[in-house]
């Protein structure tokens, strides 16, 4: 069955790719298979190698990707460099773990105690459509480094740089069978990936919906899952705060890559005192927000990804909402969406409020003092990220810590690093992407005893 991948700015169709079938997954399981025991088997040095080598593959080709995620998704060419060079880097960290990856030996009596971290064999890592370079690499890197081989499922709409990203796999030299990218429908490809008997871990980042399908669906083998799943962060502002700044900051927090990301604080939470003063300073920085062309350097904002996203966003904002102000969007072709901030009597009654809109939304309410930030800020039940904004250390401290969420920032907003982890509380996810154990979460640990003396 072919798929027509559209351009999200003009509605145009790209091209049209093939999605895989049942058996063609299972073709793509059974080359992974066989691929795996000299995969596991190249000295550390050497995988470590090919790895960088695929890197520089990738910032030699960083302009072509970034293009064609620009056609794909259409996100602002700028952004989809960044993208491009994150996938790069994480291919390097994760290099630079291979030849580190070491065991331990502990002490014992009457014999020696060491540790391995062995590979689990074949990785499915299954991927969502709004950040698919790095998202790909944050599951295939650190899986190829510890010696596992790897087929990618990207999602349906974004398949052409993780397409693309397969190729020049193989032109840097990676064997045959040890990275493969399978574009594929998620209850066709992605759900034969998950049910495979010989695929021994799942990388699956998505919806919070589908992720309890997958881990259900891991249950009867234990096979081993990683989730990292939706998002509704609050961005908490104390009255001790710059408000300049974080007024300033808070429109990209949420209307970067138009609020397509599980990061976004579509919550803002700010102390009532300040409350006004803030709404007031943050209008002209969302007005200032440049929303069009993702092909034009200057732009801030592209489209939602689909027709189908632009009219599920829309519906987070009824007739009758009260929406403070909003920014701007092209008329015309292409799914857009004006950046739009709700406040006032009622914002904190609508679905907006508790359930993840992924778009350019976000919902402005009052608190009062710190227990009351806390009660709201967890009362969802995601966990994946959160910005404090106060100059009172102490209180910057206890809220990080009171706050139920795997990524925080204090007076800043930023989530992700390649080599910090990564990942979600409560319904957010399980267990941790990136960072210094990236590798050891695509390994089992097992202990081996052997004893020195004579029994
Ligand atoms: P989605 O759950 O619809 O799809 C994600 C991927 O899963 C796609 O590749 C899809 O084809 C596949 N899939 C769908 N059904 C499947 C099934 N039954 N079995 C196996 N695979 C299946 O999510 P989406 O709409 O592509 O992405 C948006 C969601 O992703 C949001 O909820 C967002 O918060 C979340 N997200 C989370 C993170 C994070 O790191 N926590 C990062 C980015 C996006």
């Amino acid at each position: 069955m072919d798929f027509d991948v559209i351009d999200p700015a003009t509605g145009e169709v790209v091209e049209k790719v093939a999605l895989a079938s049942v058996e063609e997954t299972d073709a793509a399981v059974e080359r992974a298979r066989r691929a795996f025991p000299a995969w596991r088997a190249v000295a550390p040095g050497d995988r470590a190698r090919l790895l960088r080598a695929l890197a520089d593959r990738i910032d030699a080709h960083l302009d072509e990707l970034a293009a064609l995620e620009v056609a794909n998704a259409g996100h602002p060419v700028e952004q989809a460099r960044w993208e491009a060079g994150n996938l790069r880097d994480t291919l390097h960290y994760c290099a630079g773990g291979v030849e580190r990856l070491a065991g331990r030996q502990i002490p014992v009596a009457g014999g020696l105690d060491v540790t391995f971290h062995e590979p689990l064999g074949v990785v499915g890592v299954i991927v969502p459509w709004n950040y698919p370079m790095p998202i790909m690499g944050w599951g295939m890197a650190p899986a190829l480094a510890a010696g596992n081989t790897v087929i990618v499922k990207p999602a349906e709409l974004t398949p052409l740089t993780a397409r693309r990203v397969g190729e020049l796999a193989l032109d840097a030299g990676l064997p045959e069978g040890v990275l493969q990218v399978l574009p594929g429908a998620g209850p066709v490809a992605g759900r034969r990936l998950v049910g495979h008997p010989d695929v021994a871990k799942i990388v699956f980042t998505g919806s919070t919906r589908v992720g309890k399908e997958i881990m259900a669906a891991c249950a009867p083998s234990v096979k081993r899952l990683t989730l990292e799943l939706g998002g509704k962060s609050a961005n908490i502002v104390f009255a001790d705060a710059d408000l300049e700044r974080a007024a300033a900051a808070a429109p990209a927090a949420v209307f970067d890559n138009a609020g397509q990301d599980c990061c976004a604080r579509s919550r803002i939470l700010v102390q009532r005192e300040v409350h006004d003063r803030f709404l007031e300073l943050l209008e002209p920085a969302v007005a200032a927000v440049r929303v069009g062309d993702p092909r034009d350097p200057a732009t801030a904002m592209g489209p939602l990804i689909s027709a189908a996203q632009r009219d599920r966003v829309a519906s987070y904002v009824p007739d009758g909402a009260p929406v403070a102000f909003r920014g701007t969007a092209p008329d015309g072709p292409g799914f857009w969406f004006a950046p739009t901030v709700l406040a006032g009597p009622g914002a904190d009654a609508l679905p907006a409020w508790r359930e993840e809109v992924f778009g350019p939304v976000v919902i402005v309410v009052p608190f009062d003092g710190e227990a009351d930030a806390v009660r709201l800020a967890n009362a969802t039940p995601y966990g994946l990220s959160g910005s404090i904004w106060t100059r009172d250390v102490g209180r910057a401290l206890r809220m990080a810590r009171s706050v139920d969420a795997g990524n925080l920032s204090v007076n800043s907003h930023a989530s992700v690093r390649y080599w910090t982890p990564f990942g979600g509380f409560k319904q957010s996810g399980l267990g941790r992407e990136l960072g210094p154990d990236a590798l050891t979460a695509f390994t089992e640990t097992k202990n081996v005893f052997i004893a020195t003396e004579e029994s």
